[in-house]
């Protein structure tokens, strides 16, 4: 007849304290291969990886001194063939009528596999939800951050230019007859321009600037830490590089209205953006292909 504990899907090992094997079941023998009359009298150390001595040396043996019991605990058998073996085992010191440490142990590769399997799982969902989170954030035509994602940079940007004491400047800017493009050439035509000037803008924009579209052929850029001088400048920088585009033989112009909202300002975000509209529409009326600046005095070009 096949003792009992020969039949457990686990494996049972008795040992002394001195670390000595006094008994194992035949779970050593069938699912590791080892030699188990050669494990009576054995070392516990001959069955454990070297990592998993360590563990064995300076964590479980003084746990099984201390409070007699180690629970769940997963380290590395090595088997007949000499590979590793993950396992979780539970131990147990008895003291009487001698001092024997019982080992549960039951294999853990489908549990390291399922840990696995959980981690790569995780990745796969955070890098999902990064994704979703680019995508709501991006305007799909030109791959520029869209009005969401401008307006949550801006009202950032606002933050932290009051703490630190620095202006800021809005920017809008629209292309110049633009219906009249696609009237001509066609809605593929104006998607490319729109692509194009996106391009354009973020060639042009540092760090510090977040520039956006905000629909249609509208765009607004956030200048951190600017004053008038520095928004005039980057608004002819933006003038100076449209030169180079051309877009079925027909040069791209826009118009671009100011605001300065200095350190303490209203933070407001829909309200900057109407004024630096407002000298957008004062831009338009001077004829287009200009820069406006929304001031106390109303709209006054900027050179
Ligand atoms: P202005 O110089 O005064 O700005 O004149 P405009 O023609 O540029 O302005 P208007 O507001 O009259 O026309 C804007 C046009 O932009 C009308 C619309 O069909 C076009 N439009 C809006 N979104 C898109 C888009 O995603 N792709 C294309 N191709 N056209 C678009
Ligand atoms: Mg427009
Ligand atoms: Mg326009």
């Amino acid at each position: 007849m096949i003792p009992p504990l020969d039949m457990l899907p686990g494996g049972v090992l008795v040992t002394t304290l001195g670390r000595e094997v006094r008994f194992a079941n035949a779970f050593f023998r069938t699912d590791l291969g080892l030699d188990d009359t050669a494990l009576v009298g054995a070392q516990i150390e001959t069955l454990l990886t070297p990592a998993s001595r360590v563990f064995y040396d300076t964590y479980l043996h003084p746990l099984l001194l201390n409070e007699g019991r180690c629970d769940e605990v997963q380290f590395n058998l090595i088997s007949g063939s000499g590979t590793p073996v993950p396992v979780v085992a539970c131990l147990r010191r008895a003291d009487a009528p001698e001092t024997l440490v019982f080992w549960c142990i039951m294999r853990a590769d489908n549990r390291n596999k399922m840990y696995e399997e959980l981690v790569k799982a995780q990745e796969d969902v955070n890098s999902h939800a990064r994704r979703m989170q680019d995508l709501a954030a991006t305007d799909s035509l030109t791959g520029m951050p869209n009005r969401r994602e401008f307006e949550r940079q801006a009202r950032r940007d606002l933050r932290s230019a009051d703490r630190a004491g620095h202006s800021i400047a809005l920017l809008m800017i629209d292309i110049d007859h633009f219906k009249s493009f696609n009237d001509n050439h066609g809605h593929a035509a104006g998607d490319e321009v729109l692509r194009r000037f996106g391009a354009t803008l973020m060639a042009v924009s540092r760090k510090g600037e977040t520039v956006a579209r905000l629909g249609g052929e509208e765009f607004a850029c956030c200048l951190y830490d600017a004053d008038q001088a520095g928004a005039a400048a980057f608004a002819r920088r933006v003038h100076d590089s449209l030169r180079a585009l051309v877009v079925e033989q027909r040069s791209v112009t826009v118009s671009i209205g100011i605001t300065i909202r200095p350190a303490g300002g209203t933070r407001d975000l829909v309200a900057l953006l109407k004024l630096a509209d407002v000298a957008l529409y004062a831009a338009k009326s001077a004829g287009r292909n200009c820069t406006m600046h929304h001031s106390d005095t109303g709209p006054t070009p900027c050179t």
